[in-house]
């Protein structure tokens, strides 16, 4: 069965239930990995607790069981993974490639978002600071199995960002590139949104010495008014009749062929039909989505 190099995984954030665009993105990252006979991970991304739902991780596990997407070996929670991120935040402040910046939010604002780099040589300590890595005045680059080359100079429009913050939770940036590669992930299909994200990944994983994941982000799913779908579009868990309606709209927004008679299918045997006849290429880069099929 798993013959092949292949290793995808799913990686939520349990601020809230999983949405239709959560599930798009499952979707597409199972059907990528099984499509090869790859291994599909599945990772919980709880380092934020004052953002996180109560009961959102077991939520989300309980959905993706319902829609049968089904993952290999145990569930990683980042929340369990601090002393990785520890040892390698403390690498890179001995190093020298980050540093202590003690800014107030106050003291940021009016740079869109781009760190100017106050404290860059100013050598505070640690103490009650966030880390922030230094970027190089670089362009990084990749190609996007579906958006295409995809660039951004990290100086210009980053700027040095945080991977840990001041009240010592570890941040995403940080977290994503260790454990995508301590779990050996060799594909990572997600959110378009995360697509901005990805030159800063990238220069960590250089840093590191990590080896460059393929990239595929899926379309956002926006709506028939023209708004990204947000976070308010989070639905409640689902009912287990619902899942197989769900798939085939999910499938739908992937650009994938879908037919009436699979409406009465078990959701396991939607997800092997569209297993076989997985067409990565099919998937567009922006797709809109009914009102009806949203919630
Ligand atoms: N945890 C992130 C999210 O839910 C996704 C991270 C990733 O796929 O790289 O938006
Ligand atoms: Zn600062």
């Amino acid at each position: 069965m798993n013959d092949s190099p292949y290793i995808g995984r799913f990686a939520p954030t349990p601020s809230g239930f999983l949405h239709f665009g959560s599930l798009v993105a499952a979707l597409a990252s199972w059907l990528d990995a099984r499509a090869v006979n790859g291994r599909w991970l599945l990772r919980m991304e709880d380092t934020d607790p004052p953002r996180e739902m109560p009961g959102a991780r077991d939520a989300i596990l309980q959905t993706l069981d319902r829609y049968g997407l089904e993952c290999d070996g145990e569930v990683v929670y980042q929340s369990q993974r601090h002393q990785a991120y520890a040892a390698v935040v403390d690498r890179l402040f001995n190093m020298g490639l980050a540093y202590a910046c003690t800014c107030s939010r106050k003291q940021l604002e009016g740079h869109d978002g781009i760190y100017p780099g106050f404290c860059r040589n100013a050598g505070h300590s640690r103490e009650g600071a966030a880390i922030r890595l230094r970027v190089p005045e670089l362009i990084y680059h990749f190609k996007d199995r579906v958006q295409g080359d995809f660039q951004q100079h990290l100086g210009r429009e980053v700027g040095d960002f945080i991977i840990q913050r001041r009240d010592g939770l570890y941040a995403y940036q940080l977290a994503v590139v260790l454990d995508d590669a301590w779990q050996g992930v060799t594909d990572i299909v997600r959110g378009a949104d995360l697509l901005d994200n990805t030159p800063r990944q990238l220069y960590l994983q250089e840093l590191l010495g990590f080896s460059q994941p393929r990239y595929l982000h899926i379309p956002l799913i926006v709506q028939p008014d023209g708004h990204k779908l947000g976070k308010s579009y989070r639905s409640p868990p689902l009912e287990a009749g619902q899942a197989t309606p769900l798939l085939l709209r999910a499938l739908r927004a992937l650009g994938q062929e879908t037919e009436p008679e699979l409406l009465i299918a078990t959701p396991a045997e939607v997800l092997e039909v569209a297993r076989q006849r997985w067409r990565p290429e099919a998937i567009v880069q922006r797709t809109t989505v009914p009102e009806a099929d949203l919630h």
